[in-house]
């Protein structure tokens, strides 16, 4: 199985990226902040408790996204693998997606980090409140956002260099010039 992890700051094209991912190699895509929003659409007690979270630019509590994360595991029948995007952001989901991975005999198989620079970040997040209207999408929230990656998230890196999987990808050009880079490297070990 082709299990994906595609990682990097807020803005840096995760979602993006995800979606040529699996048109190109058909697997399934989990975003935890997708789910996360359908949860507040439909006001749902967890979605409750996220908004709280997201609305701050913090984290939802690991208990609750590990919880809601084995949920969608459970429901996938593609064989083919996941992309997960915006999960693993701590540690501990790191190493919570290795057990719940390998319980299902399977495992992460990249951890692809999307680089791009701060004030590109800063720039693509606000020109996306501007179009999607994302409650979180606007100066302050963004900036905590970024913080929250620094500390709690850019770490989750040394876990998967641990691993021997890790690959950082630069995240600036094109969508296209991206994607290819990324391709070249899923396509290059696998
Ligand atoms: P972005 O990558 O642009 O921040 P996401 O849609 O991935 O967007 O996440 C939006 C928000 O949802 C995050 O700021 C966080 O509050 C919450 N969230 C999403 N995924 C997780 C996660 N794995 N753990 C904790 N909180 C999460």
């Amino acid at each position: 199985m082709l299990n994906v992890v595609i990682f990097g700051a807020p803005g840096s094209g995760k979602g993006t990226q995800s979606k040529l991912i699996i048109k190109e190699f058909g697997l399934e895509h989990i975003s935890t902040g997708d789910v996360l929003r359908t949860e507040m659409k439909n006001g749902t007690e967890l979605g409750k408790i996220a908004k709280g979270y997201i609305e701050k630019g913090q984290l939802v509590p690991d208990e609750l996204i590990i919880g809601m994360l084995a949920k969608v595991l459970d429901s996938i029948e593609n064989k083919n693998g996941v992309i997960f995007d915006g999960f693993p952001r701590t540690i501990k989901q790191a190493e919570e997606l290795k057990k719940m991975l390998n319980e299902r005999k399977t495992d992460v198989k990249y951890a692809i980090n999307l680089d791009v620079e701060e004030d590109e970040l800063i720039n693509r997040l606000l020109e996306r409140g501007r179009l999607s209207g994302r409650s979180d999408d606007n100066l302050e929230t963004i900036k905590n956002r970024l913080e929250v990656y620094h500390s709690q998230t850019a770490p989750v890196a040394g876990f998967y260099i641990k691993e021997g999987k890790h690959h950082t990808i630069k995240g600036v050009g094109t969508i296209e010039e991206i994607f290819e880079r990324i391709k070249k490297k899923l396509c290059q070990t696998s």
